[in-house]
């Protein structure tokens, strides 16, 4: 069955009661506001929630639940026991008390005997809980010391009345703990809920198809919505849960696999072309190392792909140092071979700067035909860039986001890289596509992303992984120092820079704005230079500094004209000086561990042994200290990414940049992930038997699609 679009079913009465008069019935579709007990206001806050029609209630699930199932008869109470009993009240005694508060007691019983329970300020109890009603009551059994005796204090409760245990919602059986929301109470959304599962149950139509269902063992859906909100077992509601989970998952992979198909199966463009193999000798024999064998698998996949009539989109992962930049060359070197134009993007200009120079060195042969595009070039350099990109003289293009403003034309683009990929955004990354006919795609990333978001955010890449570092590199000793040990780390830095050695010193600027840390990493350069470090050269990079500034301090410090660099977050990407052997970590508490991963992966890249220090300030809680030490515990990146995700949740840790995640109402990305691995396979299989998503069980996926993803920041567009 399709649902209509509109959210209220008409229904026109054949006979009407009354000339003219049209009723409208409430559907799962209409507006919460629709239900018994939500009025306007309500309304507005549900909406907040993401909930807007009684279906995306369904979906408003138990933060926990309550095992208050286990029935007791009153006489066989111990303190302690979390039970239900049903009781009637034999009497009832309110107090109050100056400030409004109060306490309500009433003594219940029954068959076996009685207890007494108590409320505090709860003084409306005393017109429900009369003398003689039946209420079911779930609670601890606490003794009172004065009174001596065994007493409830504000237990659940619920009227019986005529009641079946079975309608039960508050008390007496497995209750569903939703998180209160705006002015409504969970205690109220689970009133709500049950009125709306009573109406709308019956309703609920499968959307997922059948085989998928079969495949998985799912509960049915309307099952899964009864039993994710009033389950007679934790375990059948922890089954419907995972239902939904699944679901959510398989309606956004489709999204996915969709959006991947188009990319793949684009008409117009950049067709395949070969790689020559004498060419990819010459490059080869033009490197000064040997390729690792995963940079050698690496590059036969990208060759796969670019062979491949499809346009290529891939995610290049490995960790810093991993050696990605020679594998993108490669990529390059073909391309320019075959008569296209290569566009890099990198995040910072320093980083664009060092493509610039390491590519100048991989693809010699090229000479002046690569070409620099930054953001503060003069207007007459900046013309002569453009020109030569928009006529093809220029071969490989490397610049910022500046490659992606108007008036960057290229003549023939048939290769777009982008490094550190998780610094830019979905549309960034897409703008720069546009900038060819369909080109192919490689990104670049050196933070090692969790499975789960790798599926989720980066969904529609193939992924490739360098999971090897190339030979000879020492490993990195990692140590977490307070202030207390300040002292010896800076006779460490003397000793390394005495050595020949050169430091890093990072200072965190949470934004690249805020001058009160921008003053601190000034202040501290002054200090390091006038007191502690003198005879030492020293110097300091920032965000807010030109793009010349930038560039010939860093200069000074790639060719060892300055031996300590404290520098803000800037040099966080893809810095390359062999030769530095220190990285120091100011307030390292205040980074999420990627990042400091990162920041690491800046030394231990020459032949000398590498240290990073991690300081931590004054104020740093134990759990922060308990943090940071996982970096010293570990120096595998895809374990610390896996710590991080668990510890900052996936929107922090990509970033707010980062805008293709969708919010999840059930599914947890951390949690579920091995749901997310079953349900890409299904989606993608989905689109094999389907493509178009044309036929009816298809059809049913997208219209949900359409309902649940509004909104949510997702990229939704089907087909
Ligand atoms: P990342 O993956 O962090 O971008 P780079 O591409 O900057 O790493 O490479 C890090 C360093 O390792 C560079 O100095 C590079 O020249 C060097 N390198 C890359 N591949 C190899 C290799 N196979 N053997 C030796 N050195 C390599
Ligand atoms: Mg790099």
């Amino acid at each position: 069955m399709t649902l209509p679009a509109c959210s209220t079913r008409m229904r026109v009465f054949l006979n009407p009661p009354q000339e003219g008069i049209i009723a409208t019935e409430t559907t799962i579709l209409s507006p919460v506001r629709f239900l018994k007990g939500v009025g306007p206001k309500s309304a507005g806050i549900l909406a907040k929630a993401g909930v807007e029609t009684i279906e995306d209630l369904f979906y408003y699930v138990p933060r926990a639940y309550t095992d208050w199932s286990e029935v007791s008869e009153v006489d066989r109470l111990r303190v302690g026991d979390r039970v239900t009993v049903i009781v009637k009240v034999l009497s009832s005694d309110l107090n109050r008390w100056r400030g409004g508060r109060s306490v309500f007691m009433a003594a219940l019983e029954d068959d076996s005997g009685a207890i007494f329970a108590r409320w505090y300020n709860q003084p409306y109890l005393k017109t429900t809980l009369t003398k003689g009603s039946k209420i079911v009551l779930s609670g601890e059994v606490r003794f009172d010391r004065h009174a001596r005796r065994k007493e409830f204090i504000n237990p659940a409760f619920e009227l019986m009345g005529e009641k079946d245990v079975a309608e039960l919602v508050h008390a007496g059986r497995i209750v569903p703990e939703y998180s209160q929301t705006g002015g409504i109470s969970g205690k109220r959304i689970r009133r709500i809920m049950k009125t709306a599962l009573d109406r709308h149950l019956d309703e609920v139509t499968e959307l997922l198809p059948a085989w998928v269902v079969k495949r998985r063992s799912l509960p049915a859906r309307r099952d899964a919505f009864r039993d994710v909100h009033f389950a007679t077992s934790l375990e059948i509601a922890g089954r419907a849960r995972m239902r939904l989970a699944y679901e959510e998952f398989f309606l956004f992979q489709v999204v996915v696999a969709a959006r991947r198909r188009r990319l793949k199966t684009r008409e117009a463009g950049v067709k395949g072309y070969t790689w020559d193999k004498h060419e990819h000798e010459r490059f080869l024999g033009s490197l000064p190392f040997e390729l690792t064998a995963a940079q050698n698998r690496v590059i036969s996949e990208i060759r796969t792909d670019i062979e491949e009539p499809g346009t290529m989109n891939r995610l290049l992962q490995g960790d810093v140092g991993s050696g990605k930049t020679v594998v993108a060359a490669a990529a390059m070197h073909h391309a320019v071979a075959a008569g296209f134009q290569v566009a890099i993007m990198a995040p910072t200009e320093i980083l664009a700067e060092q493509h610039y120079a390491s590519i100048s060195s991989l693809l010699g042969a090229l000479g002046d035909r690569i070409v620099l595009l930054r953001g503060g070039m003069k207007a007459k350099e900046r013309a002569e860039a453009l020109e030569s990109i928009s006529t093809g003289a220029a071969a490989v293009v490397v610049g910022t986001h500046a490659l992606i403003q108007k008036g960057v034309e290229f003549h023939r683009l048939g290769l777009v890289i982008v490094d550190e990929q998780h610094r830019f955004g979905v549309t960034q990354r897409a703008a720069l596509r546009k900038k060819g006919r369909s080109p192919d795609v490689l990104v670049m990333t050196a933070t090692p992303i969790p499975r789960t978001l790798s599926l989720t955010v980066y969904g529609d890449l193939d992924v490739s992984v360098i999971d090897e570092l190339p030979p000879g590199r020492t490993p990195i000793t990692t140590a977490v120092r307070d202030e207390s040990g300040r002292g010896r780390v800076y006779d460490f830095l003397r000793s390394q820079v005495e050595d020949g050695r050169q430091v890093f010193i990072v200072y965190p600027l949470v934004e690249e704005s805020d001058k009160i840390e921008l003053a601190a990493a000034t202040k501290m350069h002054e200090e390091l230079n006038r007191k502690i470090f003198p005879d030492i050269a020293i110097g300091l990079v920032h965000g807010r500094m030109k793009a010349e500034d930038k560039a010939s301090v860093m200069n000074a410090f790639s060719s060892g004209e300055i031996s300590i660099l404290v520098s803000t977050t800037v040099v966080e990407v893809g810095v390359d000086i062999p030769n530095a052997t220190v990285m120091v970590i100011e307030h390292s508490e205040r980074f999420g561990l990627a990042q400091l991963h990162q920041l690491r992966g800046r030394v231990g890249r020459g032949e000398h042994r590498s240290y990073c220090i991690l300081m931590v300030g004054r104020g740093a809680s134990d759990e922060a200290r308990e943090r940071i030490q996982v970096l010293a515990d570990t120096s595998d990146g895809f374990v610390i990414a896996e710590r991080d995700l668990k510890l900052r949740g996936p929107g922090e840790f990509m970033g707010v940049r980062q805008h293709g995640i969708p919010k999840f109402a059930v599914a947890d990305l951390v949690m579920d992930m091995r749901l997310l691995v079953n349900a890409r396979e299904d989606a993608f299989e989905l689109l094999e038997q389907d493509g178009a998503l044309a036929e009816p069980e298809s059809r049913a996926v997208v219209d949900a699609i359409k309902r649940r993803f509004k909104g949510r920041g997702a990229l939704i567009d089907v087909g």
